[in-house]
């Protein structure tokens, strides 16, 4: 993972507040950028780290995952002229299945300058539901703060048990799972998907459609 910003190196090494904004980003879409970029403001937070799992857990057996290298590049290629994100390795370098809570004490262990930091743990409302279920929950409580932001499409039920901040991003209805199906149909790209990421899927041949190739 990158060094944190010159900009903020400078501060308290105790007040960074950092969002951690796990997914497959298979591939990553304006809607991961537009919503890291946005909860980045509304909380005034430090840096985002989009973290890229290794095995995502939930999706396991019911389709082909991108090699979690390739899924690297493409989070890299997105966030490289974004200032304050940045992409999140720990949990390929970590191996097997990727849970939050190991992914949280990771970082703060291994990143000197998140000794101290307070963690955002950011998902879209269809992730958020899932929470509870989550890997040792109640030690991830007491790790990270819940951040939840809503998605297009029906309003998704949370439990009040669990201590959520909202906040409100612009709605766009774009997913990895239809963006994935444009490429194997044809239909267009543009806007959904940033040039950067683009590129990386051409050079790597990702999913199997080159680019520009005529249908
Ligand atoms: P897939 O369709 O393959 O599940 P996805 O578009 O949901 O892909 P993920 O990598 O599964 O992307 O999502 C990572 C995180 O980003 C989740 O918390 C998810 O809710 C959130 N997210 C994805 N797309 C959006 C969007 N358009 N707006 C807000 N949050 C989003
Ligand atoms: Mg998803």
């Amino acid at each position: 993972m990158d060094k944190l910003p010159a900009a903020t190196t400078d501060q308290s090494a105790s007040g960074l507040r950092i969002g951690l904004f796990g997914g497959t980003f298979d591939p990553p879409h304006v809607g991961h950028l537009v919503t890291a970029v946005n909860v980045m403001h509304a909380l005034g937070l430090d840096q985002v780290i989009l973290m890229v799992a290794n095995v995502p857990w939930q999706k396991e057996g019911s389709r082909i995952i991108t090699p979690a290298q390739d899924r690297l590049a493409m989070v890299e290629a997105a966030v490289a002229a974004v200032p304050g994100l940045v992409a999140g390795d720990t949990e390929i370098r970590m191996g097997g299945p990727s849970y939050t809570v190991d992914t949280l004490q990771v970082l703060r262990h291994e990143v000197s300058e998140y000794d101290n930091a307070t963690f955002f743990t950011i998902v879209g409302d269809d992730a958020a539901a899932g929470v509870p279920t989550w890997e040792r929950f109640k030690e991830l409580t007491e790790l990270t703060e819940l951040v939840v932001v809503d998605r297009p499409g029906a309003p998704v039920a949370l439990s009040d048990d669990i201590k959520w901040i909202r906040v409100e991003v612009p709605h766009l209805d774009v997913s990895s799972t239809d963006l994935r199906s444009r490429f194997t149909d044809g239909r267009p790209l543009d806007y959904l998907i940033t040039q950067p990421v683009l590129d990386v899927i051409r050079d790597r041949a990702l999913y199997s459609t080159p680019i520009g190739a005529p249908a």
